[in-house]
């Protein structure tokens, strides 16, 4: 054990208070302790005593904070500035529509030429298989609701009224509302909200690393997550199961990749249970893992599609459900019934965030975003891999640019550091201090830098990486 006397180790409150540390004194001290937001994935008492962190401004992979302090944006935002934080074009996309025609809906068949536009780039860049329409939506957590309303729809018009229930993974994030939230397998999300509602199950989480039996492959490994997948279904009941829904690699659970055969394996049973296959794609989309989706990666051919994130390089709040046309022309035709299909929102295809929407997918075609992609992350992989012999971490794992640490003792998946003494906290603190901001969550780093890091940026990420990583060894050792 690297650790003996757990006491001695405790971290200094103000760390584990804003779990990524402390930043220098701002200089507007009043006014911002215990300020008025109740903020979103904050503790109460790390808002009521601790300064949060004020970014003021951006530019290209960096942040700035009110005092002018620099950072490297390491998860670009909150893993979506897919093209940094000063792309002008896209400030001109919105800039011309909002002088143009800042708003109009999309309700009652009027809409908008950017709302149209829009649907047209996105429905042509999905080439994993044919879809047929796309749905807009303000936000992932959105486009995630929409899918369960869509399913529900389509299952009831195709006389199917108790193919009602919904598989998702543990560990999987698919948002906060109520239905993504309860979609989503992270206990965090559920505890005390009531959740998760009774029509989601929760499967295993493909973590091959920390799941796999002593001896077992990575493709045995999927094998026996495809079968227990099958016998959860069969036990259900097969008829009362409508979708299963999966991020290609899952990102705020920790940067699970799937081990080898996976995706294969799973689609094939969902396939033989005519469950339809929801993919979420809103951290993976758009290059994030060197293709243009993750379901180009993995082979996945999805029935429904959620997008956001990188669909706007995040400059405006937009999400995306694209939808395959069996499931669209029967949507169409129970609509036709009905009279109307009662889904939508007021922002719906908002016009600026489509306009912007369509520059970023122009931007991304023009640069070959993809290609850039794949050239810088074998740097970035291969620069952070390097240090996975640290005795404190236990596993370094990622694919193109979206990488995870998770720091354990002993090398091993079973022997977790006790979480007071906040070894990813202080690691985090550690790279903010050096100006670089990560993702914490426990004891997991996640990072998913922005698309257009230069190679000296990602050498400087690589540098402050190494520091806060000694910083903790030594810290723990
Ligand atoms: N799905 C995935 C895979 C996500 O990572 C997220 C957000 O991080 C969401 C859905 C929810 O998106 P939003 O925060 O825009 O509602």
């Amino acid at each position: 054990h690297l650790f003996s006397d757990p006491q001695e180790r405790l971290f200094p409150a103000p760390f584990l208070a804003r779990s990524y540390g402390t930043s220098a004194p701002l200089q507007a001290e009043e006014g911002f302790k215990g300020h008025d937001m109740l903020a979103p994935f904050t503790s109460g008492s790390q808002s009521s005593d601790v300064h949060p962190l004020l970014i003021e401004r951006s530019e290209g992979s960096y942040v700035y904070d009110i005092n002018g302090k620099k950072y490297l944006d390491a998860l670009a935002g909150l893993w979506c500035t897919a093209l940094g934080g000063s792309e002008p074009r896209l400030v001109d996309a919105a800039t011309r529509q909002l002088n143009t025609l800042p708003f109009y809906h999309s309700f009652w068949n009027r809409t908008t030429k950017p709302s149209l536009d829009l649907a047209r780039d996105l429905l042509e860049s999905f080439t994993a298989r044919k879809m047929a329409k796309a749905f807009f939506t303000n936000s992932g957590s959105e486009a995630n609701d929409t899918q369960v309303k869509l399913v529900w729809y389509y299952n009831n018009a195709r006389g199917c009224p108790d193919k009602k229930k919904f598989i998702a993974r543990q560990k999987s994030y698919h948002g906060s509302t109520l239905i993504s939230a309860s979609l989503s397998g992270l206990p965090a999300l559920h505890q005390k909200f009531d959740l998760p509602a009774p029509f989601v199950l929760h499967t295993d989480c493909p973590h091959y690393w920390r799941y796999h039996q002593p001896g077992e492959t990575e493709e045995e490994f999927s094998t026996r997550l495809a079968n227990n997948l099958e016998n959860l279904i069969l036990k259900e009941g097969p008829d009362t199961i409508a979708a299963f829904i999966a991020e290609p690699v899952m990102g705020a659970g920790g940067v699970i990749v799937p081990p080898a055969t996976y995706f294969d394996k799973i689609q094939a049973v969902v396939k033989k249970y005519d469950i339809l296959f929801i993919v979420d794609e809103v951290i993976c989309a758009f290059g994030r893992l060197g293709t243009m989706y993750g379901s180009d990666k993995y082979n996945i051919k999805p029935d429904l599609v959620s997008l956001a994130k990188a669909l706007s390089s995040a400059y405006m709040p937009i999400g995306a459900v694209l939808v395959s046309p069996e499931i669209s022309d029967v949507i169409h035709s129970q609509s036709s019934k009905l009279g109307v299909f009662s889904h939508g929102f007021t922002y719906s295809g908002h016009p600026v965030a489509c306009a912007v929407a369509i520059e970023a997918l122009k931007i991304y075609k023009e640069r070959n975003i993809v290609e850039k992609v794949k050239s810088i992350a074998p740097q970035f992989q291969d620069g952070v891999k390097a240090f996975s012999d640290s005795p404190i971490i236990g596993e370094i794992r990622g694919t193109g640019l979206i990488l995870g640490t998770e720091f354990t003792d002993n090398k091993s998946p079973n022997d977790p550091f006790p979480p007071e003494w906040g070894v990813g906290a202080y690691f985090g603190a550690q790279c903010e201090e050096h100006g670089m901001l990560v993702r914490v969550s426990g004891d997991n780093i996640m990072m998913s830098p922005p698309f257009i890091m230069t190679p000296s940026e990602i050498d400087e990420l690589i540098s402050i990486y190494g520091k806060a990583l000694k910083a903790t060894e030594e810290r723990v050792k």
